[in-house]
């Protein structure tokens, strides 16, 4: 395990994932800050964390670097998840994806350097681009789009993130590990930035169609977001880790129209036991609704036909594999938004 007088600091705790792994660590005992800037993490994400007396909380960004100096000077080790994360986001705003990518990780870098703090950085499995050959492994080529697509940016600024701590690592001898985040799902995500299951469980639960896109033979792997919770913390623990890229992701494949149908079973399923609220809409009688790319993503969009990793490396250093199924894993998500749907549509709410 790590030293629990480590102190730990999070970059993007607010987040989705980082919001979890603030919450793993502060139960195991550990000191924990968090800096994120709330553009895409939320207050309400750690509310939660607030009584932990070895919680702290900075609303910045992690390119003020005053700030940054601080907090490396305080910290032994630091998890670097703050990024422009989201398809939607990237094809949007690229100069803000670029920006937040490249400086923001080499401002962590840099003030991890000054104190010789471990770094841990989150990339992700779009570095992969348009591979082929699935399942993906760490050290296999890539081929990505040309720059006139935004998409490809997002993968382009990950790899120079990457490039960078490796550099870092290599010349300057800075303790560095890499994890490239596969499909993650649980508590805490939402629809919003277009995440496929978050968006299908608020539609089940809404009575809506559920938007296929393309003709759903797209597939791809989910993993709990406690399994990488797990697999994060694992690699920080590994000291053979260090100046590696690692794979975190589930091996179980579905494909999207697959996905669609399981979501609708599940809902129906709870429906049936009484375990969710009711939802006032009457029902609908088209579930699935086939859209086609180009109603869905703006021109130019291509869509991954099969995300895949191999997680032989990861599984070899840490023996760490996950422990949700997708149905368990669909199951939490229902579970967390259905009470979140009720609350927010309850009079108080
Ligand atoms: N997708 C879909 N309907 C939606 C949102 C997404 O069919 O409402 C598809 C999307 O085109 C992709 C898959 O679901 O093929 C996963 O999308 P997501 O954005 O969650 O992850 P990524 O494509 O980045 O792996």
């Amino acid at each position: 395990m790590i030293d629990l007088h480590q102190r730990v600091l999070i970059t993007g705790g607010a987040g989705f994932i980082g919001s979890h792994l603030a919450e793993t660590l502060l139960q195991s005992g550990y000191p924990v800050t968090i800096i994120d800037d709330l553009s895409t993490g939320k207050f309400e994400n750690i509310e939660h964390l607030v009584h932990y007396p070895h919680f702290r909380f900075t609303i910045d960004t992690i390119n003020n670097e005053i700030v940054m100096d601080r907090l490396a000077s305080e910290c032994d080790i630091i998890f670097h998840l703050a990024a422009a994360v989201g398809v939607m986001l990237i094809v949007e705003k690229p100069v803000h994806t670029i920006k937040t990518n490249i400086m923001g990780t080499e401002a962590v870098l840099k003030a991890a350097m000054r104190y010789r703090a471990k770094v841990l950085i989150a990339s992700t499995s779009e570095v992969y681009g348009k591979g082929n050959r699935v399942p993906f492994q760490e050290d296999d080529d890539v081929v990505i789009g040309p720059t006139s697509r935004n998409r490809w940016a997002y993968a382009a600024s990950k790899m120079v993130d990457e490039f960078l701590a490796l550099a870092y690592h290599h010349e300057k001898g800075l303790p560095v590990v890499i994890f490239r985040l596969f499909n993650t799902v649980g508590a805490r995500q939402t629809g919003q930035y277009g995440m496929v299951i978050p968006r299908f469980v608020q539609q089940a639960l809404r009575n809506e169609p559920l938007t296929v896109y393309g003709d759903g033979k797209q597939s791809r792997c989910f993993l709990h977001v406690s399994d990488a919770v797990q697999a994060i913390i694992a690699l920080a623990n590994c000291r053979e880790a260090v100046g590696k890229v690692f794979n975190v992701g589930a091996t179980e494949e579905v494909s999207i129209q697959r996905l669609a149908e399981l979501v609708l079973e599940l809902v129906e399923e709870k429906r049936s036991k009484g375990q969710l609220p009711k939802f006032p809409l009457g029902d609908n009688d088209r579930k699935i609704v086939n859209i086609p790319y180009e109603k869905a993503y703006a021109v130019g969009f291509e869509d991954l036909a099969r995300r895949v990793p191999n997680t032989d490396r990861i599984n070899q250093y840490t023996g760490w594999e996950p422990k949700h199924n997708l149905n368990e894993t669909l199951n939490d998500i229902i579970d967390f938004l259905a009470e979140k749907q009720h609350v927010e549509n309850s009079p108080a709410g």
